[in-house]
């Protein structure tokens, strides 16, 4: 039988190349539902849209033309032909993401695609059926709430911005973290005036991955499933 499991978490929790790698191991697709809404900020500056306009954001991400691997190997991200896979980490967009995904349109139709997106690894499908890893700050409340298994990954303050800052500078000493603190506390802040990933929700098994490596996270993750 096909398997859902919703990963949800703050930035710098972990929860990309944990959710990833729990795919890899269960042979299971892996959506990256934060690179949708990176996707859609990317799209509407390219269109030269104001981010501020509400309607003309939402008429644009309606029709954007994205393409979307979920190969946890293979990560492939393109608007019409190019390739923006890359481009959409950037703190140009990262500092502005929250602007389009606060917009209850745009997630409307970004949540309709993330949950067709489900049912067609549920029935076929990259993984051939065996279902889908989905990440993301709203999976286990709104996306999939009934979900096999429900996970929020958080982590401390510090090991979050830690992470964040070797993610985005290769290293995490004091100027580095510095730099990205502004970024992530004012994402999160933003984030959470319409997703509720800072606090677990009924029945979601919360994991702190704050003193944890990489591989015992992925096995606390792989426990929780398997309860
Ligand atoms: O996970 P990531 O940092 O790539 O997410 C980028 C942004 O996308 C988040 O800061 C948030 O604004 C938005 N997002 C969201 N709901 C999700 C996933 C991401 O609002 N399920």
């Amino acid at each position: 039988t096909p398997l859902t499991i919703a990963i949800d978490g703050p930035s710098g929790s972990g929860k990309s190349s944990v959710s990833k790698e729990v795919a890899r191991r269960l042979g299971l697709a892996y959506l990256d539902t934060g690179a949708m809404y990176r996707a859609a900020t990317w799209w509407c500056l390219r269109e030269g849209v104001d981010l501020a306009d509400a309607d003309s954001v939402t008429a644009v991400v309606d029709t954007m033309p994205l393409s979307q691997s979920v190969d946890p190997d293979n990560q492939v991200i393109r608007m019409d032909d190019v390739d923006i896979t890359e481009i959409i980490r950037e703190s140009s967009i990262s500092t502005k993401v929250s602007q389009v995904a606060t917009n209850l349109e745009v997630r409307d139709i970004l949540r309709a695609l993330q949950r067709s997106r489900i049912d067609a690894e549920r029935n076929g499908g990259f993984s051939g059926g065996n279902g889908i890893v989905a990440e993301g700050r709203d999976i286990t409340t709104v996306v999939a709430p009934d979900a096999d298994a429900r996970i929020l990954l958080t982590a401390s303050e510090e090991a979050r911005l830690a992470r964040r800052a070797k993610d985005v500078h290769g290293t995490a000493d004091a100027a580095a973290v510095e730099a990205t603190k502004d970024e992530v506390l004012r994402r999160d802040a933003d984030d959470s005036t319409v997703s509720q990933f800072q606090v677990a929700s009924d029945g979601v098994i919360t994991i702190d991955s704050s003193d944890l490596d990489f591989e015992q996270t992925v096995r606390a993750v792989l426990a929780a499933i398997e309860q």
